[in-house]
């Protein structure tokens, strides 16, 4: 399995691997598409800033939650934990955690059971609300208590918009793919990385028209995403897509009416 490393500035970032999840392309982009299938990756990412070690979003976690069994495959030849290992780390390292959202492919180690004891867990407030008013069986509320859990017993901490989570790492509010959904800059000595996590999960999202049947509000995470790349590419960002199997650290060019994905190189 892929792993890669960058460094923005004096911070050392790392793309992780938590495996590959195939579904049904129905499950993303609606009942006209449900016959052919869809694989993505889980591309976890570790901030090393030298005081802070920070994982952004946190996998599916130890298994494919029961849930989802039918609906999802799995497969994995190793798990974020063993990458997170083989880069010289145990889970007691991490001293924060980011999720962009509450999706179950988002959340895995970092919340049921939570695997990183000495970590603070910073979920967007409004992304809580959503996951409350969801129905039974979807994953953002399935990840409530465990959230919940974690503000009651202090290890998780509900953030209400932008913030800066350590220097050289701050979280910006972009919603459209679910409420409080939130990216990552890290930025260090003129340098910048960009963390999309669902507004652009993979390399086929920088077509803005591409709207995914996931989105709780298309229209805005299309305003966002269109926002977000622009300046990615006017600042030559490297852009770590989550989902995409392949090409997960890339460049964006704005092209005529969408934007391209071309290999990052430091
Ligand atoms: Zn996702």
């Amino acid at each position: 399995m892929a792993s890669s490393s960058l460094d923005v500035g004096s911070i050392r970032v790392r793309v992780l691997d938590d495996g590959t999840f195939i579904t049904s392309a129905g499950n993303l982009f609606g009942e006209g598409s449900k016959n052919a299938k869809i694989k993505g990756s889980m591309h976890a990412v570790l901030v090393e800033t030298g005081d802070a070690l920070v994982l952004l979003d946190a996998g599916f976690g130890p298994e494919l939650p029961e849930y989802l069994e039918g609906r999802y495959e799995l497969k994995r030849e190793e798990n974020l934990m063993d990458q997170l290992s083989e880069v010289g780390h145990a889970p007691e390292d991490i001293t924060h955690v980011v999720l962009s959202h509450l999706d179950v492919d988002h959340v895995g180690w970092a919340i049921d059971p939570p695997c990183f004891p000495n970590a603070t867990v910073y979920v967007q407030k409004a992304a809580l609300e959503e996951g409350r008013n969801m129905p039974e069986g979807d994953g953002r509320r399935e990840a409530v208590p465990a959230v919940e859990k974690g503000v009651e017993e202090g290890w998780c901490e509900l953030l209400e918009g932008n913030a800066e989570i350590v220097e050289g790492l701050r979280v910006e509010l972009r919603s459209g793919h679910a409420e409080g959904h939130q990216i990552s800059w890290i930025e260090s000595g003129g340098d910048a990385a960009l963390f999309t996590a669902d507004l652009a999960p993979a390399k086929i999202w920088f077509d803005p028209d591409l709207i995914a049947g996931v989105d709780t509000d298309p229209e805005a995470a299309r305003k966002n995403r269109i926002e977000v790349l622009t300046e990615a590419a006017e600042r030559n960002a490297a852009v770590i897509l989550y989902h995409d199997p392949q090409d997960f650290v890339v460049a964006v060019r704005k092209a005529e009416d969408n934007f391209e994905g071309v290999p990052w190189e430091e």
